[in-house]
């Protein structure tokens, strides 16, 4: 069935019937305006929305039942005379569609946004359309070497060859997916509903539960490479070394190592680094710590034969990984020794380990504007509705403990939640309760962590660690605590971007010499002054730290990286180069954005900051306001060869 097919319904009243009781009311509320424009449905369900969860409706159930079953009345009317669905709306009646649904304001800055992201997934908006497509004899010539077949690379990878335009994939593993392909630590999985943690352009209505795991991502990614055929143009086992820029011929040298050591060069007019920032596994330099006897284990490296059951495990790292890692294992385990050097916060979701309803598949899959009306709900509960508390407000008191009201309200929900898991009087209640402000480091959702530290074989150890022993983990205060294995949950070298990769520009620059002291910079996140094409995907301050996910922030540079392909192209220019000023000015924005947001708070440590103390990881804009200077390309902005 397409989104205007709907006549299968008229064949199986029932199915739709029977499917529409598992769906939220207040997305079915959203299509049922969307397709009658009939305001005064919002105005009845409004007052029982107060967040865009499901979990935050509590509309009567007489207004729900009249929604499900005026909703059943117009599909069938569409399926027994079939006609085009009305265009999503505009203007004032999406404001307040987008904020009934939000449960908070909302504004028309995502009018436009919304106006996209709501339309069906086959009509893909975020495709590059061409101006004037040069002829295929020149497309041909052009070759684009994307590194890494991960969740970026492997966007660039789908738009390219929409676009016509030939490229080869390096990666350095022996199939795609990236992170989800890496990293295989028990209880491995999403903290963002999938829902939303999917290609706009390939969305899947069959996710087993709303935060999948490891497994279920991991062959989602494998099912859009083959769906797309990448691998054809993927060479696996592949490691690049280095790129250089020539300056006469105006194209890429891209060193690659193959797996059997050899080396071997590809010329490219365009380079897209398609890494990540999060994979490559940081260990702690704690003293003693190639001495210990035992197996010893990161999450961002997991070995599967590593063996858990009835041993005595130390966790060294308490972040999202070792918070989904602890949980997993505690079961099986002897005894689990939790090394925590600084809480985080962690917020409870009722959805977090549920399973999606067969009948709720059915209407995402079927029911037309359903899936995409429930992703802005989420997109709203998960990433931009959450921004406006994470700004300092200089006029609020005791900053080390929220930073404005909004903020504060989490503190309390939070502390809230780890009292009635952990009781009120729990000696455990100091450790775990951050003394610094929420989202100052990546929240957390709590999957058991609180229920697992009450279990009398784990110990949570908040005593800094003095040294790793042959035996076990040494603390200040000279206890041993002896231990079979070691878990290093603690992290990757996030400030290494593109290590160990060597970038060499005009004038023969190195891109680690430009970028000293672990300070990467880049236009929009993408864009380096003398790097003539070379594009850089979730690169500096791309990452997301209030919400929101990778995927979105891939496909909105992608689709900027393919305009600037178009216009290099269309207009026949050898390459693009972005001014200094450009960037400058762009990278100045940022770090003043920065310097009023939690995470830039005194005192704090987060992945987000370089050594130096600059936010170097992650966006301090809202999701929106990337989408729309990402969603056109400026020749101004850039000097063309
Ligand atoms: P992380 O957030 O950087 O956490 C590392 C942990 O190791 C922290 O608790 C850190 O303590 C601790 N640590 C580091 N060095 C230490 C030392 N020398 N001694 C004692 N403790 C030490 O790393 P992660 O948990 O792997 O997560 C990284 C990022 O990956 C996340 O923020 C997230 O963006 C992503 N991720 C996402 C998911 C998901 O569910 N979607 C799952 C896993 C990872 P301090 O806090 O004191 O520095």
């Amino acid at each position: 069935m397409t989104d205007t097919d709907l006549s299968a319904f008229a064949t199986d009243p029932e199915t739709l019937r029977t499917a529409l009781e598992f769906a939220d009311p207040a997305t079915l509320m959203l299509v049922l305006v969307t397709l009658t424009g009939d305001h005064s449905w919002l105005d009845r369900a409004r007052p029982h929305i107060s967040g865009p969860s499901s979990y935050q409706e509590t509309m009567p159930d007489h207004l729900r039942s009249e929604i499900r079953a005026s909703l059943f009345e117009v599909l069938m009317d569409y399926a027994r005379n079939p006609r085009p669905l009305p265009p999503i709306p505009g203007g004032q009646l999406l404001i307040d569609m987008l904020e009934t649904a939000a449960g908070t304001p909302v504004g028309e800055d995502y009018v436009a946004m919304m106006q996209e992201d709501l339309q069906p997934a086959d009509i893909d908006p975020r495709g590059m359309v061409w101006r004037k497509r040069p002829p295929q004899s020149k497309l041909d010539a052009f070759h684009v070497i994307i590194i890494g077949a991960g969740v970026s690379g492997m966007c660039a990878a789908i738009r390219l060859q929409q676009a016509g335009i030939p490229f080869t994939i390096l990666e350095k593993n022996e199939t795609v997916s990236g992170t989800w392909f890496e990293n295989s630590y028990p209880g491995c999985g999403v903290d963002t509903p999938n829902h939303f943690y999917s290609y706009s352009f390939e969305p899947n209505h069959g996710w087993s539960h709303f935060f999948a795991k490891r497994d279920e991502l991991w062959r989602y990614f494998e099912a859009v490479a083959d769906k797309h055929d990448l691998r054809r143009r993927t060479r696996f086992n592949t490691e690049v070394t280095s790129c250089t820029f020539d300056e006469t011929r105006k194209r890429w040298t891209v060193t690659a190592r193959r797996a059997d050591g050899s080396n071997f060069d590809l010329d490219a007019n365009v380079v897209l680094s398609a890494v990540g920032i999060l994979n490559r596994p940081k260990y702690p330099d704690i003293p003693g710590r190639e001495s210990f006897a035992g197996p010893t284990v990161h999450t961002g490296h997991w070995d599967a034969k590593f063996d858990w059951h009835g041993k005595r495990i130390a966790m060294i790292g308490t972040g999202a990984s070792g918070h989904q890692v602890g949980p997993t294992i505690a079961p099986d385990v002897e005894r689990l020794m939790i090394f925590q050097r600084s809480p985080h916060w962690v917020v409870p979701n009722p959805n977090y380990f549920g399973e999606v309803a067969d009948g709720k598949k059915w209407v995402l899959a079927n029911v037309p504007h359903y899936a995409r009306w429930y992703r802005f709900q989420l997109f709203w509960a998960f990433a931009d509705g959450l921004h406006s508390a994470l700004k300092i407000d200089p006029n609020w008191p005791d900053q080390d403990r929220s930073i404005n009201q909004q903020n504060h309200r989490h503190r309390i929900f939070m502390e809230r939640h780890m009292k009635a898991e952990l009781g009120a009087d729990s000696p455990l209640l100091e450790k775990v309760i951050p003394p610094y402000p929420p989202y100052g480091k990546r929240i957390l959702i709590d999957n058991d962590w609180f229920k697992m530290l009450k279990q009398p074989n784990v110990d949570l150890i908040t005593d800094g660690i003095s040294r790793i022993t042959p035996e076990g983990v040494v603390t200040a205060d000279g206890t041993t605590w002896p231990a079979d294995a070691i878990i290093y949950a603690t992290g990757f070298q996030a400030s290494k971007m593109l290590a160990p990769m060597k970038i060499t520009g005009s004038d023969s620059r190195e891109l680690h010499d430009v970028w000293k002291q672990d300070d990467a910079t880049a236009y929009l996140g993408t864009t380096v002054p003398g790097f003539p094409n070379f594009f850089i995907l979730l690169g500096p301050n791309t990452g997301l730290a209030h919400g929101g996910n990778v995927i979105f922030m891939s496909e909105c540079q992608v689709r900027y990286v393919m305009m600037c392909l178009r216009e290099l192209l269309e207009e026949e220019h050898d390459c693009l180069d972005v001014k200094a000023d450009v960037h400058d000015r762009y990278v100045a924005e940022v770090d003043r954005l920065h310097s009023g947001m939690v995470w830039s708070h005194t005192g704090l440590t987060n992945w987000y900051r370089n050594p130096a103390g600059r936010v170097f990881a992650v966006l301090p804009y809202r999701l929106v306001d990337y989408w729309r200077m990402t969603s056109e390309f400026r020749p101004d902005d850039y000097q063309f060869a």
